[in-house]
């Protein structure tokens, strides 16, 4: 995906393990040479080109070894970068990825999010301890907050961010495999994005959805677990078998081994670090040789997003400028720290993608934070992403 994400604390905790080794100076060199092809460039439109103009000065600052406070080619970049096909998808994968990481930084939004997380089902089949789905005034199904998402939704959504957002993951609040229409929904995504990312915890991987998976172009399929011994994973991953999450993984590695050699996903396995009894080393050993990427990311207390203390975090937070949520039920939300959608900025039904990103509603958000005033927002004031 795009960046691993660690909300950026001090005592910020971030392992990420890439299998293969990627040389960091040959694909500088690659990329040089396509920012020259004048031809290629020229058939981007004016914004695009924009931006490949600041992605060309941040590569030279870089190269010259000039502090670029700017653009740079992380591991998990350049992991994502080896896995396209030709010039032209790797110079629009950049500037989708210029967009998302530095248009947060700069404060800058244009048409559409640099990312959408589309959320097919915000039910769950796990309570892991460190989740809001936990929280029963969530999950109860009297709340509202429950459900999974119509395919004529998720179609919509499709259609309208085709060719405008590169950046798409099917996962937010909940389980996506849960959703009925999950095959669909993916076969539907097939061809039309350059970063398409699945979240699951595995427990609901089948042979059909492997399949389904590996026929439709999904850049990255991130595996959540957190432990590479039975009791623990158990007791993280409250309902999860740590034998039938190997065994679903194992399965998926043999079909594409099997059935789709020459396909390109990347696979990781992420998990939080929530207890000191998590060791990286163990997870290296278990998962290391299934998958391509083993990640922890820093736990956030996200189970109680509305109880947690106040902060004095002034600085505005990075999502707002980088990625909007679509919930099941059509609610664009711009985090999922917000889980029961205090923030919701409007619904995707009866308003464009595109309406939504730009709304009053959402830059009204972003003024707040601009103002350095998020401790007048709930969950904002106790939140930590910055
Ligand atoms: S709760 Fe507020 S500060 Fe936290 S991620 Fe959401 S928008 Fe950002």
């Amino acid at each position: 995906m795009d960046q691993i994400k660690t909300y950026q604390k001090k005592d910020s905790f971030l392992k990420f393990k890439n299998k293969k080794k990627f040389e960091n100076n040959n694909i500088s060199i690659k990329i040089s040479k396509i920012l020259n092809d004048k031809k290629l460039i020229n058939s981007f439109n004016q914004n695009e080109q924009s931006i490949i103009r600041r992605l060309e000065s941040d590569f030279l600052k870089n190269l010259l070894k000039k502090n670029s406070t700017q653009f740079k080619l992380r591991e998990n970049t350049i992991a994502e970068i080896n896995s396209l096909d030709g010039d032209l998808q790797i110079i629009n994968y950049l500037i989708h990825r210029y967009r998302y990481e530095i248009f947060p930084i700069t404060k800058e939004i244009d048409k559409f999010p640099p990312l959408i997380q589309i959320e097919p089902s915000s039910i769950c089949n796990f309570r892991c301890v460190f989740c809001f789905e936990t929280d029963e005034t969530f999950t109860n199904k009297k709340s509202g907050h429950m459900g999974t998402m119509k395919l004529e939704l998720f179609k919509e959504i499709i259609d309208e961010i085709e060719g405008k957002v590169q950046f798409v993951t099917l996962a937010s609040r909940g389980e996506p495999l849960v959703s009925k229409e999950i095959n669909k929904m993916i076969n539907y995504t097939s061809g039309k994005f350059l970063n398409l990312k699945i979240n699951t915890n595995a427990s609901l991987l089948n042979e059909e959805k492997a399949h389904t998976i590996l026929s439709s172009n999904v850049k990255t399929l991130v595996f959540s677990a957190d432990a590479a011994d039975a009791t623990l994973y158990k007791k993280l991953r409250v309902n999860g078998d740590l034998e039938k999450t190997v065994s679903n993984i194992k399965m998926f590695v043999d079909i594409k081994n099997k059935h789709y050699p020459a396909n390109k996903i990347i696979t990781r396995v992420s998990g939080v670090k929530f207890s000191n009894e998590q060791n990286f080393e163990s997870m290296m050993k278990l998962w290391g040789d299934l998958v391509d990427q083993v990640a922890f990311v820093d736990y956030n207390p996200w189970e109680n997003s509305y109880e947690k203390k106040q902060n004095n975090i002034s600085t505005p937070c990075s999502d707002l400028w980088r990625r909007m949520f679509i919930w099941w039920d059509g609610k664009a939300n711009p985090c999922d720290v917000d889980y029961k959608s205090h923030l919701c900025v409007g619904n995707k039904k009866g308003n464009s993608v595109q309406e939504l990103w730009n709304s009053k509603e959402y830059n009204k958000l972003r003024q707040i934070h601009l103002q350095s005033k998020r401790a007048e927002l709930s969950p904002c004031n106790a939140c930590t992403v910055i």
